[in-house]
C-alpha cells in the first residue's frame, strides 16, 4: 500500500476479524465501520485479504465504492516453534485497512456491505494452492542432502504464481518439476488449512502428507486446480525464477 504514509492512525485499533481465515469462500459480509480517514476504512471484520505471504491483496467494493488496495497495520510479531516444520515469523492480530478510490463517505458505526472481486480472489486461491505444489516439486528435484534450495521471494497473482530462488537452477530438470507438481495436482485430494493453536493467523496447509505453514487463502481440493506449465527465467546473477501458469 504505497499511499500509507498519509495514513496516520493516532489511536490503537483492535485487530480485524478476518473471515477468510475461517472460510475463504465467503465473498461478502455486512460489517461496522470503526475508523475512517480520507480514503481509508477500517471495519470490525472483513472479507478482504491484505497482501502477505506473496498473495496479492483483494479488490472489490464497500457499499458500491471501489476498494483499490488493502494493507495490514499494527499487530504483534510471533515466532512459532513446530517440530519438523520451519514456520516463518509472522505478525498476528493485525488491523486491516481498506483504501477506496475516493474519500470514504462513512462515519464510525455505519453498517457497510463489503464484497470482494470473487473471480479474481478465486484465481488467487487456485494459484496459491498450485504454488505450494510447485514449491514442493522444486524442492524434491533440486534439494541435495544438506544443501537445500533457498527461496528469496514469491508472488501469487490471479494470473500465475512464481518463486525466486537463490542461485542457479538447472533448466534441464524443469520437466521433472512440472511432472511432480502436475501428478499431485491431477490426483483428486482434499486440501485443508489447520489453524495453529496459538493464533488463527497461521495455518498449516495440508494435502496428503505435504504440510506447509501458510496464512493465505486456498481451494478445498486439487479438483479445483488445473495442470501448470513451469517456466524458468534467470533474474540476474544469483536468482532463478520458476513460474507456473495453468495450462
Ligand atoms: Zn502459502
Amino acid at each position: 500500500m504505497d499511499a500509507s504514509p498519509s495514513l496516520m492512525i493516532d489511536k490503537p485499533l483492535p485487530p480485524t476479524e478476518k473471515l477468510f481465515n475461517e472460510d475463504p469462500y465467503i465473498k461478502q459480509v455486512e460489517a461496522t465501520v470503526i475508523f475512517v480517514q480520507g480514503p481509508y476504512v477500517v471495519t470490525d471484520k472483513t472479507v478482504f485479504y491484505a497482501e502477505s505471504g506473496g498473495q496479492a491483496s483483494d479488490t472489490g467494493m464497500i457499499n458500491g465504492l471501489k476498494v483499490v488496495d488493502v494493507a495490514k497495520r499494527g499487530g504483534n510479531r510471533l515466532v512459532v516453534k513446530k517440530e519438523g516444520i520451519e514456520v516463518p515469523a509472522v505478525t498476528i492480530d493485525t488491523t486491516i485497512v481498506h483504501m477506496l478510490a475516493e474519500d470514504a463517505p462513512f462515519k464510525i458505526g455505519d453498517k457497510v456491505n463489503m464484497e470482494i472481486d470473487w473471480p479474481r480472489r478465486y484465481n488467487l486461491m487456485r494459484y496459491h494452492s498450485a504454488s505450494h505444489f510447485l514449491y514442493y516439486a522444486a524442492h524434491k528435484v533440486y534439494d541435495k542432502e544438506g544443501d537445500e534450495i533457498f527461496t528469496k521471494g514469491c508472488s501469487i497473482s490471479d494470473e500465475g504464481a512464481r518463486f525466486d530462488f537463490f542461485g542457479d537452477i538447472d533448466g534441464a530438470r524443469i520437466p521433472e518439476v512440472e511432472k511432480i507438481a502436475n501428478d499431485l495436482i491431477s490426483a483428486p485430494a482434499i486440501i485443508t488449512m489447520e489453524a495453529e493453536a496459538l493464533t488463527k493467523d497461521i495455518h498449516y496447509w495440508r494435502c496428503g502428507n505435504i504440510v506447509i505453514p501458510c496464512g493465505g487463502t486456498h481451494v478445498r481440493s486439487t479438483e479445483e486446480l488445473a495442470p501448470i506449465k513451469v517456466k524458468r527465467t534467470k533474474k540476474g546473477q544469483n536468482t532463478t525464477r520458476l513460474s507456473g501458469v495453468f495450462i
